[in-house]
């Protein structure tokens, strides 16, 4: 194959098309504490985010000891790689969640929010960490999600779920969670609203996998008698690789 050819091809590299899954990389001395010291020294990787391609510059050390794709896509074979990563079929307010997070900002669980309106902000960063491997991330997330929900009046609605759905995310531990909390609420409220009035509700009904979904969701989650999501054990929501959990694993 033609070297100049490639490298024209392959200038841009995107999260979406990346084999970084199936590259062993232990989480736990991926996800270790990192002072500034010990990546300021690095160079600076372009990365171009969103539709309007806002461009940020990340030091790689950086990238690469939060992100273990990054860290599979930049550590063995840097010199083969591009300098330029695509982002742009993600938004920059989610990317600038996951930045933060990176430089050692907490997810805040912003108390001033419904849970609603928490996930829908917070599922876009989400699906980023996903892409990005980023457990300890999608983990902060859930937790976040989790502490908004304690002491706070139940509000019934499915929005923040179908925006999760349509996102693709109905597999993930986020999703199951929101899934839980958002049931156990609207069957709190149902001797008080009814359940056509319920906001996201035509939103369900129109997405006929997503509704089995909440079916089968309710049947078993009654069985359980209903606890509360958000007393649940740490770790219950969490995404950890094999043989990890919160225990083996520092921020
Ligand atoms: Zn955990």
């Amino acid at each position: 194959m033609d070297d100049t050819m490639t490298d024209v091809e392959h200038s841009a590299v995107s999260a979406s098309d990346s084999d970084a899954s199936a590259i062993s990389i232990s989480p736990t001395k991926i996800t270790a504490p990192l002072k500034p010291s010990e990546y300021v020294h690095s160079e600076l990787i372009s990365i171009s985010v969103g539709s309007e391609k806002k461009k940020y510059h990340v030091y790689r050390d950086l990238l690469t000891a939060k992100s273990l794709w990054f860290a599979a896509r930049m550590k063995e074979n840097w010199k083969r790689e591009p300098n330029e990563v695509n982002l742009e079929h993600h938004e920059s307010t989610a990317f600038d969640i996951v930045l933060n997070w990176m430089f050692g900002c907490d997810i805040d669980s912003e108390p001033s929010l419904l849970v609603n309106a928490l996930l829908q902000k917070l599922g876009p960063a989400y699906k980023l960490a996903s892409e990005l491997l980023m457990y300890p991330l999608q983990n902060a997330i859930v937790d976040a999600s989790l502490a908004n929900q304690r002491n706070r009046i139940a509000n019934p609605s499915f929005a923040a779920i179908v925006m999760l759905w349509d996102m693709d995310l109905s597999t993930t531990e986020l999703f199951r969670m929101a899934l839980r909390a958002r049931i156990r609420c609207v069957m709190l409220w149902s001797s008080k609203m009814s359940l056509n009035k319920i906001p996201g509700i035509a939103e369900v009904y129109a997405r006929p996998d997503l509704l089995k979904l909440v079916f089968q969701t309710t049947y078993e989650y009654n069985a359980a008698a209903w606890p509360r999501v958000f007393d649940a054990p740490r770790c219950t929501y969490h995404e950890h690789s094999d043989g990890e959990s919160c225990d083996t694993e520092a921020r």
